[in-house]
């Protein structure tokens, strides 16, 4: 006969870090990785990442030059 395991290890990953998910809290790793994912739904900012440079984004003044 198979040797199948009767509940095979989910695939899916956490999408907070992208580590493997907990059946406890899937699809997230850890209650953790969770609440940031539920903090930034309710940030509205989950599908709009906002990545600010650091340095600012002014133009250089010195190519003016
Ligand atoms: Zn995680």
């Amino acid at each position: 006969m198979t040797s199948k395991p009767a509940k095979p290890p989910v695939r899916s990953r956490c999408p907070a870090c992208g580590a493997p998910s907990h059946p406890d809290v899937r699809p997230f790793c850890s209650k953790r990785c969770r609440n940031q994912d539920l903090l930034r739904w309710l940030d509205g900012s989950y599908s709009v990442p906002v990545v600010e440079e650091p340095g600012g984004a002014d133009l250089s003044p010195d190519e003016d030059r």
